[in-house]
């Protein structure tokens, strides 16, 4: 599935006056409908309630006897690693259970590279003139906030639809020692929902790059998400990396944020034992150990690998729903006029909605005014800044499929009267 271009000709006349009616219409309305954040909705949190008293008194031992309320276990406990191995495509033995977030996991591990020198490294990254991240665009904007922190340069680079465009990776690393490391989703990706091509996997993998300690930030977060019953399948890039002769190029994030709850799952981060050695010994001196009494009830909940599955399924049953509802709203209200074009994902949490060059801040600002939030516009771009300010991350599965209806012809009335206001300048 191709990210969509910016449409630029209507194909069919706007009127003017006629979109601006419609528009009064909509605010007549007085909506208040939120479409801004990929959060779960609360139906799918429900679906998780069991690990509410999957440990009670009496019960906190893990499956080797290991007391769950007491300190240590830096790598986690080994039966939810060996349920989630699979599924993240890492060896249990290369796979730590962490804390609730894997994006807290990724602020340490760049910050750990800043002060200390990763395998293959010649130095910390700190002590370097620059740092420079490639990040993939459209892309997850809270990447783009934690390079900010420690002062790393993005450097965007398009997506294709099967993954960022090689041509241009390639040419960069391997000219640029600065260039440090790439940001990929490489799954459903937030927010275009396309999956990085077995090629575009085994190219980086395989790419010759100018810094030795060049990384892949693998992020994982939608690797069981999908919304339809074909489930697409990624390339395991550690085992890729290694066939390459790069097997440290790989940090492997993923969590159960979307899986079980999004305020107090289990995060994973998998590597190769070289790198697991240098984060291990720098977590030490964070932690004891992590939360493992949650970690007990998520084994106890999900044990096996196939309960995962299942459970996803229980997901999309919620999720697939308000996807259609985007998708058959938006066919039917922009689909003749040639002015949108929009993703319709396989998985994952997003909707990429790309409208005439220069209206996606309109469109947010016309529907804020309409009661109806949207993501920023520029905001999957480093800097909020969509050089087309075309982009529009639609965020469906927190609202109801009636809510995510209305929000949408609400969202359609504002594409209308953005693109007839600039065909009329
Ligand atoms: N990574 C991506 C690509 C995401 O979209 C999100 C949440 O939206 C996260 C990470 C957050 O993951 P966690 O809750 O494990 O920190």
């Amino acid at each position: 599935m191709p990210a969509p271009s910016a449409p630029t000709v209507p194909a069919v006349a706007l009127d003017l006056d006629a979109a601006r009616a419609e528009y009064q219409a909509l605010l007549a309305e007085g909506l208040a409908l939120d479409l801004t954040r990929g959060k779960p909705s609360g139906q799918q949190l429900d679906l998780s309630d069991a690990l509410l008293t999957l440990v009670q008194p009496g019960e906190a031992r893990a499956a080797d006897g290991t007391d769950c309320r007491n300190y240590g276990g830096l790598v986690g406990l080994p039966e939810l690693r060996a349920v989630f191995a699979e599924l993240l495509q890492v060896p249990a033995e290369q796979l730590l259970a962490c804390g609730n977030a894997s994006l807290q996991v990724m602020y340490d591990v760049l910050a750990h590279a800043m002060f200390t020198t990763l395998p293959g490294g010649e130095r910390p990254w700190a002590q370097e003139s620059e740092v420079r991240f490639l990040c993939p665009v459209p892309g997850y904007d809270r990447h783009f906030t934690l390079a900010a922190r420690f002062g790393v340069t993005l450097v965007p680079v398009a997506l294709t639809g099967e993954g960022p465009d090689m041509d241009e990776v390639e040419r960069l690393v391997a000219a640029d020692p600065s260039i440090k490391g790439i940001w990929c989703v490489p799954k459903y990706s937030n927010p275009t929902g396309e999956t990085y091509s077995e090629q575009t996997v085994r190219r980086l993998a395989a790419m010759p790059t100018a810094a030795p300690d060049f990384r892949l930030f693998w992020d994982n977060a939608y690797a069981v998400h999908h919304l339809t019953e074909d489930r697409v399948e990624l390339l395991p890039v550690l085992q890729a990396c290694a066939e390459a002769g790069h097997p440290d190029r790989a940090f492997v994030f993923g969590s159960t944020s979307k899986i079980t709850y999004a305020g107090a799952g289990v995060a994973f981060f998998g590597s190769s034992t070289a790198n697991l050695a240098w984060y291990s010994a720098l977590a030490s001196a964070q932690t004891i150990g992590p939360d493992k009494v949650n970690q007990l009830r998520h084994a106890r909940f999900f044990p096996s690998t196939q309960s995962v599955l299942e459970h996803m399924e229980r997901h999309r049953e919620l999720l697939a729903p308000r996807f259609a509802a985007v998708h058959e709203v938006l066919e039917a209200e922009l689909g003749p006029l040639g002015i949108a074009s929009w993703t319709k994902p396989l998985g994952g949490y997003f909707v990429s909605l790309q409208v005439p060059a220069g209206c996606s801040s309109r469109v947010v600002r016309l529907a804020k005014e309409a009661g109806i939030a949207l993501t920023p516009a520029g905001a999957a771009f480093p800097g909020g800044l969509d050089p087309q300010d075309s982009h529009i991350r639609l965020a469906p599965s927190f609202p109801s499929a009636a809510e995510v209806r209305a929000a949408m012809r609400g969202v359609a009335v504002c594409v209308r009267l953005a693109a007839a206001e600039l065909a009329a300048q």
